[in-house]
C-alpha cells in the first residue's frame, strides 16, 4: 500500500520545518504544495519525507527538506523575483522557488538530470514558470540575468565572482562555500556594487563543479 503522502508531507513541515525554526509562511506552504515523492526516483520513494538528502542517480541528491527550506527562506522572496536555481538536480528545489517568486530558471550541469528534472516538473505542472537548462551554473546564466535572488545547490571552494556579477542591486544570493567535506551556508546581498555577507549554518552539500566550483 501507497503511504498517506500529504500526511507525510504535513508531518515533514511541522516537525522538520516549523519544528527547527523556519518561520516565513509562504515557504512553509509552498513545501506542502509541493509533492516531494514526485522528484524522487521510484526505487526511494519511501524515503520522499526523510530527513535526509535522498540519491537520485549519477552520484548526486535530492538535498534535505530542511535545507531546502532554509535556503528559500534566506532569499525572502515576495512573489515577483526572477530566480536562478543552480543546480536542478530532481528539479525539486526549482518547483519550490516556482512557488514562491515570478519565474525560475534552474541551471543543471548532467543531462541525464536536466530531463529528470523537467519531466518531475512537467508530470506535477510546474513548467508555466520554471524552465531547465543544461549548462555550467558555476558561472550563472547570462541570458536571463539579472536575478532578484540566485540559489545554488552545491557547494563551491568560495563564491562565484559571476554569480555576484549577474545579482541585480540588493539581490541575494544563498549558496554553501568551503571544503569538500564542509561547508558554511552563506547568503551574500549585493548592495550598491558591494556586498554583504552572513553564515546561516554549517552544511554539506555536493561538490559544485564548473569553471566557477571544483573542476
Ligand atoms: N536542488 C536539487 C539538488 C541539487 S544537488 C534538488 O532539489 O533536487 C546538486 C546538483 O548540482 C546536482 O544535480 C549536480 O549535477 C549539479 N551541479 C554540480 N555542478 C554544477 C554546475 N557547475 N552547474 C550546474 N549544475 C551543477
Amino acid at each position: 500500500m501507497n503511504p498517506d503522502w500529504a500526511t507525510e508531507r504535513k508531518r515533514m513541515v511541522d516537525q522538520q520545518l516549523r519544528g527547527r525554526g523556519i518561520a516565513d509562511e509562504r515557504v512553509l506552504a509552498a513545501m506542502l504544495e509541493i509533492p516531494r515523492e514526485e522528484f524522487v526516483p521510484l526505487e526511494s520513494r519511501v524515503l520522499s519525507y526523510a530527513d535526509d538528502p535522498v540519491p537520485i542517480g549519477f552520484g548526486q541528491t535530492i538535498s534535505q527538506p530542511y535545507m531546502t527550506a532554509l535556503m528559500a527562506e534566506s532569499l525572502k522572496l515576495k512573489g515577483t523575483e526572477t530566480i536562478l536555481d543552480v543546480g536542478a538536480g530532481s528539479g525539486y528545489g526549482a518547483a519550490v522557488l516556482g512557488v514562491l517568486g515570478a519565474r525560475v530558471i534552474s541551471i543543471e550541469l548532467v543531462e541525464g538530470l536536466a530531463q529528470f528534472a523537467r519531466r518531475n516538473l512537467q508530470r506535477t505542472g510546474r513548467t508555466g514558470n520554471v524552465t531547465v537548462i543544461v549548462g555550467d551554473g558555476s558561472v550563472g546564466y547570462a541570458e536571463s540575468a539579472p536575478y532578484d535572488a540566485i540559489s545554488v545547490g552545491a557547494a563551491a571552494p568560495e563564491t562565484p565572482a559571476k554569480l555576484i556579477d549577474q545579482l541585480r542591486d540588493s539581490g541575494r544570493l544563498v549558496i554553501p562555500v568551503g571544503t569538500r567535506k564542509d561547508q558554511s551556508l552563506m547568503v551574500i546581498t549585493k548592495k550598491k556594487g558591494g556586498t554583504n555577507s552572513r553564515t546561516v549554518t554549517q552544511c554539506r552539500f555536493v561538490p559544485l563543479r564548473g569553471a566557477g566550483g571544483w573542476r
